[in-house]
């Protein structure tokens, strides 16, 4: 039983949860699912008067059974104290007819915060009780939000180091200044030409590369990642789903029993798998609906049951959801075909060699009873921005706008729907405001963040508006054959 977790390739070689979220990936490029998850029902009595530490503890208690009660409290603590800017953590706060699950009060003001301010936790737990004094890498691919969060999350921690790949010049000027500003003895950062699908896969063949590993190895240093292709960052994240439906309740907004839609801003997949999760552990979760950008490869799967990333990329206004390659489904074929490890892995072939796969009628079928879907251009992204602040006063951010732009197309199917807000507005302060009428051709980041909280009467959140001083210490950019050896170095460095 405390082998818990392996991989969606294969059922042998379990391992236990600390091994899992130190290891990242399973070896055969798999990644790690537990069949305990589908048995295990969480404790939801009392969901209404809990507090976030109380959900948090009762998810991850159940999802890490090898942590010990004492080592879940001591990381709730740590991961969810006064770098969150509400004790709510999470706050749910109304939307119009629906519910807005205020995901980015973490200090890089983004919804990675509340998984990447845990995973640093967890590590440092399981590091102990592998008990061989080696030192972690966490090799990060980011498509703008996860390279911060990870940056943050893991600077300064003892016998670990971090280091972030970027797509350059497709982040945003504040996304990019997040991280080319960090401090700390044991980051590294690097942009890439090329974009976020080209980094991760680029990231998951270094992880799969003997040759590094075993150099590496030799000097008393693992890779891990910090991606949401690790269970330590996708466990933290089901808290949430828990904690939003608790707030319901205690709002009288559902009775005891009542299934909530919850309407996600998806690129990865690992934030709605959570909430997938969350209802494969007995949350009443009506429907999830997954909410993509133009780059809508996920719509036509969920519609079609063809999953084709032989297509164009677009760079949005959304970028954190500019992915074609969308890791964490993996989880959910594994989940929806019943375990069948072969299936999985004759479709992620599939998709490594001719781009594309198409799952089988009974897959889509199941798929589609929890699954619905929706897409928004950068146009409706925009006007929703707008229509929300005019209309409820409420100012959301480019990636929370596809989530409602999707979720204001559907008709609502009689059940409460909260829809996911995964980041501040004013981290995407130049399109936000160009949403609202401004012309933003002239101006700089920093004065449309200013014209912002002048226009709208809110205030920038101080963690962004200092970047405006702080110094450029990263300025690496690198073609993605040199990733490799960008990691080595930087191993070289941090754990000289
Ligand atoms: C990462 C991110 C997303 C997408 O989340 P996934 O877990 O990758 O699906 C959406 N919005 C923002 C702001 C993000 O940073």
């Amino acid at each position: 039983m405390s082998t818990f977790y392996h991989s969606t390739r294969s059922g042998t070689d379990p391992v236990t949860s600390k091994q899992a979220i130190l290891n990242g990936i399973a070896p055969d490029g798999g990644l790690y699912v537990s069949d305990a998850i589908t048995t295990t029902a969480l404790d939801l009595e009392g969901l209404a008067s809990a507090g976030y530490h109380e959900v948090a503890r009762r998810v991850l208690g159940a999802l890490l059974p090898d942590f010990t009660a004492g080592e879940v409290a001591a990381c709730v603590e740590a991961a969810y104290g006064d770098n969150f800017d509400t004790p709510e953590v999470t706050p749910v706060t109304p939307l119009g007819a629906d519910w807005l699950l205020e995901l980015y009060h973490g200090p890089t003001c983004a919804f990675k915060d509340v998984a990447l301010q845990m995973l640093p936790q967890l590590m440092s737990v399981a590091r102990r009780g592998a008990g061989d004094g080696r030192n972690v890498m966490i090799v990060t691919a980011t498509s703008g939000d996860t390279g911060k969060a990870a940056l943050e999350g893991f600077a300064d921690v003892e016998g670990t180091g971090v280091t972030v790949f970027y797509p350059a010049g497709k982040v945003s000027d504040v996304q990019r200044l997040q991280m080319v500003t960090q401090r700390g003895s044991n980051v590294a950062v690097c942009g890439i030409r090329g974009n976020f699908d080209d980094a991760q896969t680029e990231v998951k063949r270094i992880f799969a590369d003997e040759g590094l590993r075993s150099r590496l190895a030799a000097n008393g240093t693992v890779l891990s990642s910090a991606n949401s292709i690790n269970v330590g960052r996708l466990v933290p994240q089901v808290a949430y789903y828990l904690y939003a439906y608790g707030r319901l309740a205690a709002a009288g907004a559902i009775a005891p029993g009542d299934a909530v839609d919850f309407c996600v801003p998806t690129g990865n997949f690992g934030d709605v798998l959570a909430g997938f999760y969350a209802k494969l552990l007995g949350l009443p979760v009506g429907r999830l609906i997954v909410a993509s950008n133009t780059n809508n490869v996920l719509t036509d799967f969920i519609t079609t049951g063809t999953y084709d990333r032989r297509r164009p990329f677009h760079k949005t206004i959304s970028p954190s959801m500019d992915i074609l390659v969308s890791s964490n489904l993996e989880r959910l074929l594994y989940y929806l075909s019943d375990g069948d490890v072969e299936l999985v892995a004759s479709y992620m072939s599939d998709l490594a060699e001719k781009g594309l796969y198409t799952v089988s009628p009974q897959l889509l079928a199941r798929l589609q009873e929890t699954f619905a879907c929706g897409w928004a251009d950068d146009e409706a992204t925009r006007a929703t921005i707008r229509s929300t602040w005019e209309g409820e006063h409420v100012l959301i951010d480019t990636h929370t706008a596809v989530a409602k732009s999707v979720l204001d197309a559907r008709p609502s199917e009689g059940r409460e729907r909260v829809c996911l807000s995964t980041a501040s507005p004013y981290k995407f302060s130049s399109d936000v405001l160009a949403a609202l009428g401004r012309d933003t051709s002239n101006l700089d980041g920093f004065t449309c963040m200013d014209e912002l909280a002048r226009l709208t009467g809110t205030v920038a959140p101080r963690q962004l508006s200092s970047l405006r001083d702080a110094r450029e210490l990263h300025l690496d950019v690198c073609d993605r054959d040199m990733m490799g050896s960008f990691v080595e170095s930087a191993c070289a460095r941090v754990f000289a």
